[in-house]
Formats: C-alpha cells, structure tokens, sequence
C-alpha cells in the first residue's frame, strides 16, 4: 500500500485549551532520506542525526515568524561526535554531523554519553520579524536526545515539557522518523517573565501521561496520520484542536553566487591566496557535504 503523502514530511500544531497545553508532532520520511543521503554517515550516526531532525522540526514548528530560523546545536570535547548542526527555516530542514570515525568503529552500540561526553545543548530561536533572538544553552543530559531536549525545555525554557522521538531505517533502505513535543502554558503566553512553574500542575501530569504512553512504532507508523496519531491519545479531553499543518522538506542556504560576490571584492592577492593550484577557489558547504567551485576571470 502506498502511505498517504500527508502522513511524511509534515508537521502537526495542537493545543489542548482546558488542560493549557500546547503540542507539536511531526514525522519525516523521503526529507530524512534526502539530508542523510548527502552524507554516508556510519549508521550510529544516521541514527541520531534522524532524531535530532524530527526534534528540529518539532521546535521549528513552534516559530510563529515565517522567516524565523530554529538551530539546534550539539557540542563536545571529547565525545565520539564533536559537533552537530540541524536548522529549521520555513519548513526547510538541514543537519550535519562532526566525528571521529575510528572511534565510533570501537563502541558497540554507543550511548548518548560516549557519543557525547561532556557536551552542550544549545538551541537559538530567531525571529527578525519581531526582532527576537534567544539562545539556551544547557549540557546535554539524559539516555537519549529525547531526554536531552526535554531537560534543555525544563531548565532552559521553565516550561514542562515532553518529548518523544523516534526514527529508523525501514527493510527497503527508506528512513521514517516521528515525535511529539507538548508543553504545558498555564500562563497562556509566552515571553513574560514567569515567576514560579509549577512542575507538578495535575493538568500537565494528565497530558504526559498520555503523551508518554505513544509508541516508537506510532510515531513512524507512515499508515498512521498526525491528526490520527493525536486523536488517540487525546480522545477523551473535552476540546483538542488543531492548528494546522506546515509541509517540512530538506533545503539547504548555501548561495555558491552570494560567496562568489562576496570574494570578488578581495583584492585579487589575496583571492589567489585562497584558490588551490589549479587557480579555482573552493567554498565548502558542510550541510550538503559538498565543496563549491568559483571561478574567477
Ligand atoms: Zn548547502
């Protein structure tokens, strides 16, 4: 059976007026395949950049700018993984992943600690429309990036949340990833200051536990739409709503024209500094995994 194009690449707005709480799901199938595809990573890494993905998109989603920009950002010293980059613009995803190949083949099924070590999560929200910018750093904490994300919500953010990821390549090679985020506002708003939360409000308990009981294979069930999936968890609350759909796809910024303009008003010294010996200047783009030819005269 061929899965309802509605149910991949796509993503979910909820709230659940009465328990004041807000959700996003999101789940990812052929955009997932295109950013990994570009990259050949081992599978371990595969595996948690999918995550990192389908948790890009549920922060994304959160973006009421347009032109807002969500990047989620995994850093360490001595982890298997150095650094990783995911970001989120108008539905368009990307993500790359830094490591030391040689010792990833040594650890076996390697956790989010020796992935890791000792890293940092840091999330920055972008929205020029309103001029906002926040950046929450926290260390990265937990079994799994999950884990990481809700801690980074809770100590970060001061707002109890949950999070649910899961992801995995399918027998025919294609890789299917979902989540869930949801949040409990008993404010209403964000972006005040908030005095005191409360971690432990009876409304918010309710929605996590529900959230709580989704299943791995629900959340990439592609047979299994979003609206689907939210209705049987929440069936039993008197008002759930939803707040629409925003399509997600892989899209990368790299502008080869935009860097070649930018060079061309080097003075030509130094432009020949930067090309290698053949005379052509090479501008990498990590996300792609590609480097750019630019030519000059
Ligand atoms: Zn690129």
């Amino acid at each position: 059976m061929t899965p309802d194009i509605k149910t991949l690449d796509v993503a979910l707005g909820v709230t659940i007026p009465t328990r004041h709480a807000r959700g996003r799901a999101a789940r990812l199938g052929p955009a997932l395949d295109t950013v990994l595809s570009a990259h050949n990573y081992p599978p371990q890494i595969e595996q948690i950049l999918a995550e990192a993905l389908v948790l890009t998109s549920l922060l994304g989603s959160l973006l009421k700018d347009p032109n807002g920009q969500l990047t989620l950002q995994a850093q360490t010293k001595e982890g298997i993984i150095d650094l990783m980059v995911c970001d989120y613009k108008g539905g368009e995803l990307r993500g790359y992943v830094r490591h030391d190949p040689a010792r990833l083949a040594d650890a076996r099924t390697p956790s989010l600690e020796s992935l890791f070590g000792h890293g940092y999560l840091a999330i920055t929200f972008d929205q020029p429309a309103t001029d906002e910018r926040y950046q929450g750093i926290v260390p990265l904490e937990g079994e799994s990036l999950a884990e990481a994300a809700q801690s980074y919500l809770a100590q970060s953010e001061q707002i109890p949340s949950i999070v649910r990821l899961a992801a995995h390549k399918g027998d025919d090679g294609h890789w299917l990833g979902g989540g869930l985020l949801f949040q409990h506002l008993p404010e209403g708003e964000l972006g005040r200051e908030r005095l005191h939360t409360r971690m432990d409000h009876p409304d918010w308990d309710h929605v996590a536990a529900l959230a709580g009981t989704t299943s791995e294979a629900e959340l990439t069930d592609p047979l299994l739409s979003l609206e689907d999936l939210v209705w049987r968890l929440f069936h039993e609350e008197p008002e759930v709503r939803t707040l629409g759909t925003v399509p997600l796809t892989r899209g990368c910024r790299c502008d080869p024209d935009y860097v070649r303009s930018v060079i061309s008003r080097f003075p030509e010294e130094e432009r020949a500094e930067m090309a290698g010996e053949d005379g052509v200047i090479r501008v990498n783009c990590e996300f792609c995994s590609t480097s750019f030819p630019i030519h000059f005269g």
